[in-house]
C-alpha cells in the first residue's frame, strides 16, 4: 500500500510525539510510525529540566503535559557521606523557582505517559500514528519513502522528509549511513518507580553518594516518585537476575538521607534496568531527505538527566528549519547541528564531571567531594559544568568546559 505525507516520523516516543505535534498543529501532513503499542517502561527520562520547561514552552507543549498530570518539584537537597549535617542540608535545600527565568522548577511526568499523551495530541491534530509497525526500513534521499509492515502488510510512505525519532536502540540512524561516536562508559545507571511513598517530601528531589551507592529522587505527586541508582562496574551483579527491584529498595534506605525510608519501603511499579553511562554523539544528524532528533542523534549520560530537554530542543530547531523554509534541502538543518554538536561535547563535559565526582567510590572520593564542595563555595566557577543541566549549557561560559577548567577541578 502507498500513502504520501510531508514528514514520515519513525519513533513516536517523546522526540517523535513532541515533534508531530508540533507540525500537525501547523497544517502539514504528518505520519508517526511507532514499534510498540503500548508504551513500556524501561526507564527512561521523566526529568525535564528547568531549562527544557522553556523549551516545552516555546513548542506550546507545556500545559498539555501538565494538564496530564506533571509536577514540578522546587527544591533541590544533596545528601551522602560528605554531608556532615544532613538535617541542615534539607533545611538549606536550594530554591529551584528561580534558576531559570519562566520555569517555576524541574517538571516530572511518567515518561510512558508523557509519549501516550503526546502521540493522542498528534493524532489530535491531524497526524496518523501507526502502532505496532515492524521491518521498518528508512530510504532517504531526493524522494524519501519508509517502508514497513502494519497489520500484516507492507506500506510505503512517501514523503518530503523522514525523521528519525526511535530513541537510542532504534534504525534509522544506521539505515541512513549516518555514523556515531561514543565514549567510554563510567559506571552502571538504573531505575525503578515507585508508589506510595508519601513520607516523602512531594516538592524535594534529591541526589547523593553513600557508600557505593550514587542516588537521585524525582517525586511526581500523589506519592509517585522515580528513583535512579548509580552504581560501579565491580557491583554489576547488585541489580541482576530475580529480586533486583527489591535489592534496588533496599540499598536506598541510606544513614545520611533524611525520609530515605519512605522511599525504601515504597511500592515498586516498574521492572528496575541497568545502562552504562556513556555518551553517543553523530557529527552531523542529517542525510538528504532525512534528519535525526532525540537520542537517535546521539544521547547524554543520564546522571544529569538532559536528555528531554536535549530532545525537546532538537524538535524546537527542526520544526523551525521545516516549518520556516519552503525547499527541505539539507542546508536548513546546518544550524541544528551546528548548535546540537556544542551542545552535546559541553554537556558531554558536565555529564563526566558529574560521574567523577557522584559515582566514584571509596574514602578518598569522599574527601575529594568534600574538598571540591568546599572550593566551591570560595570558588563558584569550579563546579559551573554540573549547572548546566539546571541552566541550560549555552549559558555558561566556553572556557568552563574545557580541559584546563577539568584539572583546576581535579588537580588539585
Ligand atoms: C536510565 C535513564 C535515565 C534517564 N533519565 C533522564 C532524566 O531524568 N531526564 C531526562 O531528561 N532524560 C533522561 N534520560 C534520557 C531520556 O529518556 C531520553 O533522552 C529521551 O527519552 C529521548 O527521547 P526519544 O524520543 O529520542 O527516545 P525514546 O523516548 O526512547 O523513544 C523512541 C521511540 O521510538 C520507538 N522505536 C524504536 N525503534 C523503532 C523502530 N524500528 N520503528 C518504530 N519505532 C521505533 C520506541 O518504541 C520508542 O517509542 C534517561 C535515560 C536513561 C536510559
Amino acid at each position: 500500500m502507498e500513502s504520501t505525507y510531508d514528514v514520515a516520523i519513525v519513533g513516536g516516543g517523546i522526540a517523535g510525539g513532541e515533534l508531530a505535534t508540533r507540525l500537525a498543529r501547523e497544517g502539514l501532513g504528518v505520519l508517526v510510525l511507532e514499534k510498540t503499542t503500548t508504551y513500556p517502561d524501561k526507564v527512561r527520562g521523566e526529568w525535564f529540566s528547568p531549562w527544557g520547561v522553556v523549551e516545552l514552552k516555546r513548542l506550546g507543549l507545556y500545559d498539555l503535559l501538565v494538564d496530564a498530570g506533571g509536577h514540578h518539584v522546587t527544591r533541590h537537597a544533596t545528601f551522602g557521606d560528605d554531608i556532615d549535617d544532613p538535617q541542615a542540608a534539607l533545611n538549606g535545600a536550594m530554591d529551584l523557582t528561580q534558576l531559570v527565568p519562566g520555569a517555576p522548577g524541574p517538571l516530572c511526568i511518567r515518561h510512558t505517559h508523557a509519549c501516550q499523551v503526546l502521540t493522542d495530541a498528534a493524532a489530535e491534530a491531524g497526524a496518523t500514528v501507526l502502532r505496532g509497525v515492524s521491518r521498518l526500513h528508512v530510504c532517504p534521499g531526493p524522494q524519501p519513502s519508509v517502508e514497513f509492515v502494519h497489520d500484516g502488510d507492507a506500506h510505503t510512505a512517501h514523503c518530503r522528509m523522514i525523521v528519525g525519532a526511535d530513541g537510542r536502540a532504534g534504525v534509522s540512524r544506521s539505515q541512513a549511513g549516518i555514523g556515531e561516536h561514543r565514549d567510554e562508559p563510567h559506571h552502571l545507571f538504573s531505575g525503578l518507580l515507585v508508589d506510595d511513598a508519601h513520607g516523602w517530601p512531594e516538592d524535594l528531589q534529591t541526589k547523593g553518594t553513600e557508600g557505593n551507592i550514587n542516588f537521585l529522587a524525582f517525586p511526581q505527586g500523589n506519592g509517585r516518585v522515580r528513583l535512579y541508582l548509580g552504581y560501579s562496574y565491580e557491583d554489576k551483579t547488585l541489580l541482576s537476575g530475580a529480586g533486583a527491584e527489591e535489592r534496588f529498595l533496599e540499598a536506598f534506605r541510606f544513614e545520611t538521607v533524611p525520609h530515605s525510608d519512605a522511599l525504601a519501603n515504597a511500592t515498586p511499579i516498574s521492572e528496575c534496568h541497568s545502562y552504562p553511562n556513556e555518551d553517543t554523539w553523530t557529527d552531523e544528524p542529517f542525510v538528504d531527505g532525512l534528519v535525526l532528533v532525540g537520542d537517535a542523534a546521539g544521547h547524554n549520560d543520564p546522571i544529569i538527566g538532559q536528555g528531554l530537554s536535549i530532545t525537546t530542543r532538537d524538535v524546537r530547531f527542526v520544526s523551525e528549519a521545516l516549518l520556516e523554509n519552503a525547499s527541505w534541502s539539507t542546508d536548513i538543518f546546518r544550524e541544528y547541528s551546528e548548535e546540537r554538536y556544542e551542545r552535546m561535547r559541553r554537556l558531554r563535559f558536565a555529564g563526566r564531571m558529574q560521574s567523577v565526582l557522584d559515582a566514584e567510590f571509596g574514602p578518598g572520593c569522599v574527601e575529594r567531594r568534600r574538598r571540591i564542595r568546599e572550593r566551591s563555595q570560595e570558588d563558584p566557577t569550579l563546579t559551573m559544568p554540573v549547572a548546566a543541566s539546571m541552566v541550560g549549557p549555552e549559558v555558561l561560559p566556553a572556557e568552563i568546559y574545557t580541559e584546563e577548567h577539568w584539572a583546576r577541578v581535579f588537580g588539585e
